[in-house]
């Protein structure tokens, strides 16, 4: 159950806050459009919901019709706008974010980041860990890997995005990171969700492979249900019957989720399909599909990248995505105020 309060008087409402302590309800709240919500996480087994009436803050009780709750717009309309160290995502705030899909050295890293930076993106990715189909191929960094991604991050004014691939990582991570890359394949990984829930970090969640799109949101409700409402939601694209491209990038979902969750979502077109002549038109299309950033993977020279170089940009296609970005962003302005 969810209750609705008046945002008007600090007493009052916290005279309903004492009076959940006493009862021994847990809760998580929120402030939307002026009225504090509140989700009752844990309720007695008898409790009666009219002893709320007697506080002057309560308005009223409210149910929620999805499976999804606290990341939907149902729970809070308002756009959820993260800031990480004065750099936001959501609403009209929109991110980019660019680097090579691995961190093979700390000189290629410091060439992309001055690019990345002179692009205009805020934050610098890579991963240090990194979760491949095969075993015998370059399985990242790890630590050395994270320490080049923190030096050279702050030595351009970075922010870092990098991905804990498990339990047993993520604090090691969290140690260099700002936001925290939750990959594809590890979207339902339930013990890792739970554990982001007490994590003092934003959280990169990337849809998983074959997820539906109410899959996607229940993997963002478990990390927000377990304390952490810092979520970023990242459509990289979608298994499909197609070969032609490496995943079959949902335009609709990000779309989709805009309408139906308050959280910010990024597009990843290098994963969404593989192939680095389509990054540039499919992060422009997600773009004008709502999306509140872009995640592009880039190579001084992808023909020798350890991973993902196919999919990944030179410099000059960066340079051209990154003009026509800005440019699109100025255009989906306009296109707002038609
Ligand atoms: C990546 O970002 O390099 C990556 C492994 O992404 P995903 O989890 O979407 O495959
Ligand atoms: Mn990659």
């Amino acid at each position: 159950m969810y209750i609705k309060l008046k945002n008007d008087n600090p007493v009052n409402l916290r005279n309903l806050l004492t009076f959940l302590d006493e009862n021994s309800i847990k809760y998580f709240k929120i402030l939307d459009e002026n009225y504090i919500k509140i989700a009752l996480l844990y309720i007695p087994k008898i409790f009666d919901f009219n002893s709320f009436k007697k506080f002057e803050a309560f308005i009223e009780v409210f149910d929620i019709s999805k499976q999804y709750k606290l990341v939907s717009r149902e729970f809070k309309n308002q756009d959820t706008i993260i800031d990480i160290k004065g750099h936001k995502i959501g609403g009209d705030n929109f991110m980019y974010i660019a680097g090579p899909c691995s961190v093979e050295n700390k000189d290629m890293l410091n060439k992309i980041a001055q690019k990345a930076k002179s692009n205009g993106a805020v934050a610098l990715r890579g991963g240090a860990y990194k979760p491949r189909t095969s075993p015998y191929d370059f399985q990242g960094l790890g630590e050395e890997g994270l320490k080049y991604l923190r030096e050279v991050a702050d030595e351009n004014n970075l922010l870092v995005v990098t991905e804990a691939m498990d339990t047993e990582n993520l604090d090691l991570v969290c140690k260099y990171t700002d936001i925290i890359q939750i990959g594809a394949r590890n979207m339902q990984n339930f013990s890792l969700l739970k554990k982001l829930g007490d994590i003092n970090k934003p959280i990169l969640l990337k849809r998983g492979l074959s997820a539906t799109i109410n899959e996607f949101l229940m993997s963002a409700e478990y990390i927000i249900a377990h304390g952490n409402r810092n979520v970023i939601l990242c459509e990289r694209g979608i298994r499909t019957f197609e070969t032609m491209t490496r995943n079959t990038l949902d335009i609709n979902a990000i779309a989709l989720i805009k309408e139906e969750s308050h959280l910010p979502i990024i597009i990843d077109a290098s994963h969404g399909t593989g192939k680095r002549t389509l990054v540039e038109p499919i992060t422009l299309a997600g773009v004008i599909a709502g999306a509140n950033g872009a995640m592009v993977e880039v190579h001084e020279n992808p023909e020798c990248a350890l991973s993902d170089g196919p999919q990944s940009l030179n410099f000059e296609m960066f340079d051209n995505l990154s003009k026509k970005l800005e440019k699109t962003l100025l255009f989906r302005k306009e296109l707002k105020n038609l």
